[in-house]
């Protein structure tokens, strides 16, 4: 019997999970369907539970259940606990078992696809909402020399930090305490992007032979990769990938099986012009 799999949000009609989740499935010979759930925004709980009544396996969450689907969980992995937002549901002996794959994703793009290796290299995160919450641990597993976290509301950052412990080479605040020195990837992992604002960081953050990540996609080059971009940055990258390996590490752990990623990435990539 062909196998449900379903992403929940609120909005979803501009969702890529099925494109992105039918194709991996055809090209890995997975007997599976991939559906569209619009949640109902005071009825989360209740549409995951008909899901499962009716024999669902699998879920992705996106906004805005991301947190609603935390508190929902049996079962969390530590970043997802971090996160404190859970992205994928395995629906297994009975229990609701969750992951957070966001920051795992975006790692595997920055290293994998895009070839900027994290270990001893200067790493700015801006932001400090559900996604760099999630990126934070998956961040330093890879050993960065240091991790400096900057947010608009300082205290956001510093409470993260705070909440991942004392880790060598971590820290965070606002904007003006990122400190000096040229950082060689900065990830923009605000908002600021889908309302057409910039982050109010400096473009001295930039290194010419370092990348400039935006985890908004689909929008060309966004005012922070213009900025990245007029401060010299060769490499520039939008949030494509990240979505394309989250969801692969989404099918590995419902499938045991990895698909590949590139011609997909390809597929859904809009030039950053
Ligand atoms: P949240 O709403 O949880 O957090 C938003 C963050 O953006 C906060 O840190 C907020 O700062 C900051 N922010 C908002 N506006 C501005 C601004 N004008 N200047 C500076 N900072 C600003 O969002 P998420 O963390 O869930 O998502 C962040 C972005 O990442 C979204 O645009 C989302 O679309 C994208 N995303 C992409 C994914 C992908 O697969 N490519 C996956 C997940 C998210 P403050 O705390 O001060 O309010």
């Amino acid at each position: 019997m062909t196998d449900q799999y379903a992403v929940i949000g609120n909005p979803i009609s501009h969702s890529k999970s099925p494109l992105i989740h039918s194709t991996f499935a055809q090209a890995s010979g997975q007997d599976l369907a991939y559906s569209v759930i619009e949640g109902p925004l005071q009825g989360f709980a209740e549409a995951v539970s008909r899901f499962r009544d009716v024999g669902g396996k699998g879920m992705n969450i996106t906004a805005p259940f991301k947190l609603q689907a935390f508190q929902l969980a049996d079962v969390l992995t530590e970043r997802a606990t971090l996160a404190g937002a859970v992205n994928a549901f395995k629906f297994e002996g009975g229990r609701i078992h969750a992951d957070n794959f966001d920051g795992i994703g975006l790692v595997n793009d920055i290293q994998r696809n895009l070839g900027a290796p994290m270990r001893g290299k200067r790493v700015l995160l801006l932001g400090a909402g559900g996604a760099a919450r999630g990126a934070l641990l998956p961040f330093l597993e890879q050993q960065p020399a240091e991790l400096v976290l900057a947010n608009r509301t300082p205290e956001k950052a510093e409470r993260l930090v705070a909440d991942v412990g004392r880790r060598s080479g971590l820290r965070g605040g606002g904007y003006a305490d990122i400190g000096e020195g040229h950082f060689d990837i900065v990830v923009n992992a605000t908002s600021a992007s889908l309302k057409g604002e910039l982050p109010a960081v400096s473009s001295a953050v930039f290194s010419a032979q370092g990348l400039a990540y935006e985890l908004v996609y689909g929008k060309g080059l966004t005012p922070f990769l213009r900025l990245a971009r007029n401060a010299g940055v060769k490499r520039l990258a939008d949030g494509v990938g990240m979505l394309v390996e989250q969801a692969a590490e989404a099918f590995v752990w419902w499938r045991g099986v990895r698909p590949d990623t590139r011609s997909v990435i390809t597929s859904l990539t809009v030039p950053l012009v």
